[in-house]
């Protein structure tokens, strides 16, 4: 099974794709997470990278789809994959589909996470990243067992540099003019599925997994 999340930087696409992973037994791939990890380990890809993402800028397309497509194409994926933040263009997304025709594949769902601006600035500020394993908390909805320390991996957490207020807003002026297209572009193709992402976590997830099957 092959999935994309779609939705605003915040609408909860990391967040739910990670239980999809675990439930369904597919990767959890998220080029937001590779970049944090390039940036972590100083390599020129993070470098570069960070330049972009500090401003709340999509990283250039070349450098994105590269990664993309070399994580996609390794072993563990031949079963499917849950796509996070990726694509975030649309030119991403025709490079993508035609890998995968190349293949005779293609993606099975396009999963919107529907989530309002108004509430996305809230969930940004609020929430705390491991980068590490690449969970996700947030301080007031959902918070760690411990204050500030990874459930799952024990890494301390940090708020990340590009969800600072002034870069969320820049980051919600690109989502609408660069990735909201692509809502379109499955709608199209058949693929699209839209969720209300201002619910909590597991009514969210409960509503994926109607549209997926048990
Ligand atoms: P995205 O991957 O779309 O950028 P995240 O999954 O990181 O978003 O979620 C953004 C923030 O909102 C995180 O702090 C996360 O813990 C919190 N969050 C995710 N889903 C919900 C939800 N359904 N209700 C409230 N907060 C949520
Ligand atoms: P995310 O963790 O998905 O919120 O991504 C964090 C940042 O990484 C984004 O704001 C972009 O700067 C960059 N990024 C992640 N995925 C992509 C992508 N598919 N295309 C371009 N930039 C991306």
């Amino acid at each position: 099974m092959k999935i994309i999340m779609l939705g605003a930087p915040g609408a909860g696409k990391g967040t739910q794709a990670i239980m999809i992973a675990d439930k369904y037994g597919i990767p959890h791939v998220s080029t937001g997470d590779m970049f944090r990890a390039n940036i972590k380990n100083n390599t020129p890809l993070g470098v570069e990278a960070k330049k972009y993402m500090d401003q709340g800028q999509l990283v250039p397309d070349e450098l994105t789809v590269k990664i993309l497509l070399d994580r996609v194409a390794k072993d563990d994926c031949k079963n499917g994959y849950v796509l996070d933040g990726f694509p975030r263009t649309i030119p991403q997304a025709e490079v993508l589909e035609k890998a995968l025709k190349e293949l005779n594949d293609g993606i099975d769902f396009a999963i919107d996470v529907d989530v309002p601006d108004e509430n996305i600035i809230n969930r940004m500020g609020g929430r705390r990243a491991c980068l590490k394993c690449g969970n996700t908390y947030h301080v007031e909805f959902v918070p760690p067992k411990k204050e500030g320390i990874c459930d799952n991996c024990g890494e301390a957490l940090v708020l990340r540099d590009d969800d600072k207020p002034e870069t969320v807003k820049k980051r919600l002026d690109v989502y609408h003019q660069q990735t909201q297209p692509l809502i379109d572009f499955y709608n199209e193709r058949g693929l699209l599925k839209s969720v209300d992402g201002t619910k909590p976590m597991n009514e969210v997830f409960d509503s994926i997994i109607a549209i997926l099957g048990e």
